[in-house]
């Protein structure tokens, strides 16, 4: 699920990131993270949902569905809770800005994607004056080759943030 590092099921052996991208034709946007066991070279895919574009206040972290406005704030579309979403990312809301995309930042080397989206969407959800983060999601949506209209979406609300020169 891209939160953990996968680990083989036949050798117990921690797999390594192996490529991921965006699954073509599908409207509820999911991609896919690769691992390959560097024992048996088995490999394994990942299937994860892209998570909110614009990270809006009352979105679900997890699938980017429209969060119910009692206390509970539970997804409509995918059933978890804000308080579920943010133990699944493992995110501690006393975190600094600073220290939020740092762990981002080490999340997407290893090829946990899923996890550094999800706290790139938390600190954009916060803020959404924080270009840093809109500079780290863009890079990761080309490596997605994510659709256009993601795209657009994406860049019309990052855009009034971000310089277009920082983006490339
Ligand atoms: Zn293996
Ligand atoms: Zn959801």
């Amino acid at each position: 699920m891209s939160v953990d590092v996968r680990v083989c099921d036949g050798c117990n052996e921690a797999m390594v990131f192996d490529g991921m991208g965006l699954v073509p034709k599908r409207n509820d946007r999911l991609f896919g993270v690769a691992w390959k066991c560097p024992k048996c070279s088995k490999k394994a895919l990942d299937m994860c949902p892209i998570g909110p574009i614009v990270p809006a206040p009352g979105l679900c972290l997890n699938c980017g569905g429209i969060l119910t406005v009692d206390s509970a704030a539970t997804c409509l579309a995918c059933g978890m809770s804000r308080a579920q979403t943010l133990e699944f990312f493992r995110i501690d809301q006393n975190w600094s800005t600073e220290a939020a995309i740092e762990v981002a930042r080490q999340a997407f080397a290893p090829g946990l994607c899923r996890l550094g989206l999800g706290i790139l969407n938390y600190v954009l959800q916060k803020d959404p004056s924080i270009e840093e983060a809109w500079v780290i999601k863009y890079q990761v949506y080309q490596m997605l080759k994510m659709d256009t209209s993601a795209l657009q979406e994406f860049e019309t609300a990052a855009g009034r943030i971000v310089e277009r020169g920082n983006w490339a």
